[in-house]
C-alpha cells in the first residue's frame, strides 16, 4: 500500500489546482517542487514590499465566470486593467491597436478614416496569399502598423526574421476603432491582492509540500510513494530525452530596484524597435496600485534556449510538434501517470486555461476512483 493517493510533481498552477481538488475530495497528496519556492512561473518575490513577478508579468484574465469565482475563492483579485504602451523611437503609443494609437500615429480621429487608411495599406501591399509572419501581419493591419509595432518586437522575441517565421504565430491582430486601451477582451481581469503567492498558498493549504526535490533525480524512491503521479515537468525529460530535446524560446529578466516612487507610470512598456535589446520594461508596483517609496523595474530580454536554461515558450514548428507527438504516444502508455500543464503538454497555456485543464483532469480522475 502506497502512502499517498497522488504524488504531484510541480507546484505551478496545474499541480496546485489539482492538489486542491484532490484534497478537497479526501485524497491524500504529496506535492514536490524542484525549485526552492512554490508557484511555478506565477511566483512573486517581495522586494521592499513590492510583489515582483519573477518569471514575467502575469495578468489574470478570463471569460469564464466559474474560473473567476474559483480563483476569487482563494484570493481576491483587484480591478487592474492591462493597458501597456509601446515605445518606438522614443515616441509613446497606446496598445492594443485602437483609435488612440491611430491618432498618435496619423493624427486621425475619425474611426472611418482610420479603417480606410488601414484597408488601403492592406490593398497596396498586394499580398493575397501570405506565406510568412510578415505577410500575414501586413495583410491584417497594413504596412505602417506592422513596421512600427510588430516587426522589430517579433524579430527580437523569436530571434529570427519575420519573413522566416511561420504565419501561424499571428492568428489574430485585434484592431479596434474605439478609444479603448484595455489589452484583453475578456470579461474578467485582475491581479491577486497581495500577489500570486497568496493564490498558490490558498490552493495548497493543508497539502503536504516539499520544495527542492527533483522528481527526475529521485525517481526510483518517489515512484512508489503514491498510487498515481501527476507530472507537470518537461515531458521529454520524463522519458530521458529519448527522442531528443523539445525546443523552447527563453527569456532573461533583469530586475532593478530604484529609489524613486514612479518610474514609468504604467505596468508595462513594449519596446518595439529591433535595436533595443529588451522587449519590454515592467514596473511591478502598478499591478497592485502600489504606493511604496521605491520601485522595481524589470527589463525582459528574449534569448536562445539551450538545455539547462529556463524554458518559456514552446516552439510550435513542425520539427518540435512531431517530436512532441512521439513523446505523447509514450505518455499514453503510462497508466499511472497523468501529464498536465505547459511543460508536460508542451503547450502555451494562459493561467485560466491551465486552471481549467487541471480542474477537468481532477474531475475525470475523481469520477473514475
Ligand atoms: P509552471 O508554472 O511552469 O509549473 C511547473 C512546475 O513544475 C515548476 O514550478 C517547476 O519547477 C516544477 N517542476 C518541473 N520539473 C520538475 C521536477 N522534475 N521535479 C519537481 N518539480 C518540477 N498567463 C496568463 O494568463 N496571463 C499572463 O499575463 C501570462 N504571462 C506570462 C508571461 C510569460 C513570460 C510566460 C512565459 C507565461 C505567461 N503566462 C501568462 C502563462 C502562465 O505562466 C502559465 O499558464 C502557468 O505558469 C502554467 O502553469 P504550469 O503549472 O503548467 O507550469
Amino acid at each position: 500500500n502506497n502512502k499517498y493517493d497522488y504524488l504531484i510533481v510541480g507546484s505551478g498552477l496545474f499541480g496546485s489546482v489539482f492538489a486542491q481538488q484532490m484534497s478537497e475530495n479526501g485524497k491524500s497528496c504529496l506535492v514536490i517542487e524542484k525549485r526552492s519556492h512554490i508557484g511555478g512561473n506565477v511566483y512573486c518575490e517581495s522586494i521592499e514590499g513590492i510583489n515582483v513577478h519573477k518569471y514575467g508579468p502575469h495578468i489574470f484574465h478570463t471569460n469564464d465566470k466559474a474560473i473567476w469565482d474559483y480563483v476569487n475563492s482563494f484570493v481576491s483579485l483587484n480591478h487592474f486593467i492591462y493597458s501597456p504602451l509601446a515605445n518606438f523611437k522614443d515616441r509613446l503609443f497606446n496598445l492594443p491597436f485602437n483609435m488612440n494609437t491611430f491618432y498618435q500615429l496619423w493624427k486621425i480621429s475619425d474611426p472611418e478614416q482610420a479603417s480606410i487608411k488601414i484597408a488601403d495599406q492592406v490593398a497596396n501591399s498586394g499580398i493575397s496569399n501570405p506565406e510568412n509572419l510578415e505577410e500575414q501581419a501586413i495583410c491584417m493591419v497594413g504596412s505602417e502598423i506592422y513596421e512600427t509595432f510588430i516587426k522589430g518586437y517579433t524579430e527580437k522575441q523569436w530571434g529570427r526574421k519575420a519573413t522566416e517565421l511561420p504565419k501561424s504565430i499571428i492568428k489574430r491582430l485585434p484592431v479596434r476603432y474605439t478609444y479603448n486601451n484595455n489589452y484583453f477582451n475578456d470579461r474578467y481581469q485582475g491581479i491577486p491582492i497581495g500577489g500570486y503567492n497568496k493564490l498558490i498558498e490558498g490552493l495548497l493549504r493543508g497539502v503536504e509540500v516539499k520544495t527542492n526535490v527533483d522528481f527526475i533525480k529521485k525517481r526510483k524512491e518517489l515512484s512508489s510513494v503514491a498510487d498515481y503521479i501527476i507530472y507537470t515537468g518537461k515531458i521529454d525529460e520524463f522519458f530521458d530525452f529519448k527522442y531528443g530535446h523539445l525546443e523552447y524560446r527563453s527569456l532573461r529578466f533583469k530586475h532593478e530596484y530604484l529609489n524613486r516612487e514612479n518610474f514609468q507610470g504604467v505596468a508595462a512598456i513594449n519596446f518595439t524597435e529591433r535595436n533595443v535589446p529588451f522587449t519590454r520594461i515592467v514596473e511591478h508596483k502598478h499591478f497592485e496600485f502600489g504606493k511604496q517609496k521605491g520601485t522595481v523595474i524589470t527589463k525582459e530580454y528574449p534569448q536562445e534556449w539551450i538545455p539547462g536554461v529556463e524554458a518559456y515558450y514552446p516552439i510550435n514548428d513542425r520539427y518540435n510538434s512531431e517530436r512532441f507527438k512521439k513523446y505523447w504516444e509514450l505518455a499514453k502508455l503510462e497508466d499511472k501517470v497523468v501529464f498536465g500543464g505547459r511543460l508536460a503538454e508542451y503547450k502555451y497555456y494562459d493561467m485560466h486555461q491551465v486552471i481549467a485543464s487541471a480542474l477537468s483532469k481532477a474531475k475525470t480522475l475523481l469520477q473514475l476512483s
